[in-house]
């Protein structure tokens, strides 16, 4: 029997300098806290919702508290759960003043027959299921401001952003995939977006095929970069198909990567496992951090080459 694996990233593009050790530290703290999840019995997808709290938890990354703005100045979110047993699936969209909104979606997966909700319907459902509404600006980095005032400076909007050369966000969504030992699936991810998006745009986060994927029958995958490019390729879907012909997650991820360049000049990363216990993390952007847990071990990474160890 394979051993599980819990693995988590904290966004493609730059990341700039500052940002760096919080990265590495906020991935390291998500992967264990899947691991633990997992060993303490919870399933799959108890772990891959488990470790994305504790990512969007961490201002350090665009999820939750440190979400990037939108043109207006405020936090809009997106996240998404998927379950790899039955395909089960839950994601919302432009939800405001919900700490941890992975959480929301988890709720959509179980509690409603729907895949998706969105805006004003996904703040009212997440009440309904007792989800604390806080203070948007207890969301808000001052980091977050600073960027949005940049691209506003320089006139830059998410249209900019296919540009790998020029990278712009400074931190980013957040995502987790995980394989336990009995083969069972789960992929999330959770973002703030793009920052400058228009009021009311939702990323390819939320959209299933597109910002995560997983089924039983071939492994779990999570997207991170240019959400309208990810969305046209269906990135996540993509890449579980290639697994599902074969493909190790590395060469998937690698060939979905391409084909996304190659048919729309997109860039991004995508962290991957695959029911043998085959794990990668690849990005086309300049940095991406990424941890996981396998048997005793912690691995981590950020800059392209990197892979680190440590004991458990
Ligand atoms: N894919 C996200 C979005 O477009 C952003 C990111 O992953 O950097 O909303």
């Amino acid at each position: 029997m394979p051993e599980s694996v819990v693995l988590v990233h904290g966004g493609a593009w730059a990341i700039p300098e500052h940002l760096w050790d919080a990265s590495v530290a906020g991935v390291k703290a998500a992967a264990r806290r899947g691991h633990q999840v997992l060993a303490e019995g919870g399933s799959a997808v108890d772990a891959a919702e488990a470790a994305v709290v504790s990512l969007e938890d961490c201002p350090a990354f665009d999820a939750g508290k440190g979400s990037v703005l939108t043109y207006d100045g405020e936090v809009e979110m997106d996240a998404i759960i998927m379950q790899g047993a039955g395909l089960s699936v839950g994601a919302v969209g432009a939800i405001r003043n919900v700490p941890n909104p992975v959480r929301v979606a988890r709720l959509v997966m179980d509690k409603t027959p729907h895949v998706m909700l969105v805006g004003e319907g996904a703040n009212k459902f997440a009440s309904a299921f007792g989800i604390e509404q806080v203070d948007p600006d207890t969301l808000i980095t001052p980091y977050a401001r600073k960027e949005l005032e940049y691209y506003k400076t320089f006139k830059k909007t998410v249209y900019s952003l296919f540009n790998k050369t020029e990278p712009p966000s400074g931190h980013d969504t957040v995502g987790c995939v995980v394989v336990s030992a009995s083969g069972a699936t789960a992929a999330a991810t959770s973002t703030g977006g793009i920052t400058a998006k228009m009021p009311g745009r939702c990323g390819d986060t939320p959209v299933v095929g597109a910002g995560a994927y997983a089924d039983d029958q071939a492994g779990a995958v999570s997207t991170t970069g240019h959400g309208e490019s990810i969305m046209k390729v269906c990135l996540a879907r993509h890449i579980t198909s290639l697994m599902s012909t074969g493909q190790t997650p590395e060469a998937a991820i690698k060939g979905g990567l391409e084909y996304m360049e190659s048919r729309v000049k997109g860039f991004g990363g995508a962290i991957a496992v695959s029911l043998d216990g085959g794990v990668a993390a690849v990005f086309s952007t300049p940095r991406m951090p990424w941890a996981y847990v396998q048997g005793d071990t912690l691995h981590f990474g950020m800059h392209p080459g990197q892979h680190c160890t440590e004991d458990l």
